[in-house]
């Protein structure tokens, strides 16, 4: 039996010399859940992402995933948990079958096992044509859709995603919203990373945003949101003010005026 809570956050911190990328994150993650997390640039989402995933060890804080300790009980944490990370490494000399099988033996599964999950998401995410290719000729959509593959295979409680629909096609992102879907609604849970709101609205029943290292806000969707637009309480919390003459964002009135100018 699993238990209610998928993945437990507290005190997470992380410094990178005197830069503190995160300072002090708490999260609860229900399971079975779509959790959405979002934050500008630089808002400390793939540290703590790395973190709680047991790529990067924190300088402080504790994380739980499916009832393990991440740092503590790696082995038990690690083997409930499914990482399509930023910046995905692959074997890039391996075909996108070829990887599918070497990831199922690294997860302990057998081969008739492997080759049958294998060639079932290969299907469904329409990689079956390039299934003989080798990773290093994949278009960067095709690489997120081998890479969500491999972090499926093994059927983790808790699948972790980092910017999964960047570069990926609407028809391939709506393949892959519905192989997320039908794998929460079977009581599996889910947390990505996206700039995208109209996506996370779409799909999260909870999301927090995170602004300099922290969280400023979490919980249900509809708490978060309070009645607005997801993007309307984003630009609230986090958002930089409209300045004075216009400018907007970070930009100082004036700037770029040599822009849009050109005479040539
Ligand atoms: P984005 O939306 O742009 O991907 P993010 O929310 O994922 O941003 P992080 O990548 O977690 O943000 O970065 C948080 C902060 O930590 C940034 O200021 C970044 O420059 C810094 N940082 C991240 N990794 C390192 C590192 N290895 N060394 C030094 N600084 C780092």
């Amino acid at each position: 039996m699993q238990p209610p809570v998928a993945v437990e956050v507290r005190g997470l911190r992380k410094a990178f010399e005197d830069k503190v990328a995160v300072a002090g994150v708490d999260l609860t993650v229900p399971r079975g859940s779509f959790y959405g997390l979002v934050g500008p640039n630089g808002a400390g989402k793939t540290t703590s992402l790395s973190m709680i995933t047991g790529l990067l060890r924190p300088d402080d804080g504790t994380v739980t995933v499916a009832g393990h300790d991440v740092w503590r009980d790696p082995y038990e944490a690690k083997e409930r948990i499914g990482i399509l990370p930023e910046g995905l490494r692959l074997f890039e000399r391996l075909s996108g079958r070829e990887l599918l099988a070497y990831t199922g033996r690294l997860r302990g599964l057998p081969g008739a096992e492997v080759d049958e999950r294998a060639a079932e998401l290969l299907e469904v995410l329409g990689l079956e044509e390039a299934a003989g290719k080798l990773v290093v000729d994949y278009s960067t959509g095709m690489r997120k859709k081998i890479g969500l593959a491999a972090a499926l295979l093994h059927n983790p409680p808790v699948l972790f995603l980092d910017e999964p629909f960047e570069s990926v096609d609407p028809v391939s992102a709506q393949t892959i919203r519905g192989v997320l879907e039908s794998y929460t609604a079977s009581g599996s849970t889910v947390v990505f990373s996206s700039h995208v709101m109209e996506l996370v609205e779409a799909l999260c029943g909870h999301v927090a945003i995170m602004a300099a290292g922290r969280v400023v806000a979490a919980g249900t969707l509809d708490e978060v949101r309070g009645g607005k637009g997801l993007n309307e309480v984003f630009m609230e919390l986090v958002g930089a003010p409209i300045a004075k003459g216009g400018a907007k964002g970070n930009a100082r009135k004036g700037a770029l005026a040599w822009l849009g100018s050109s005479s040539v």
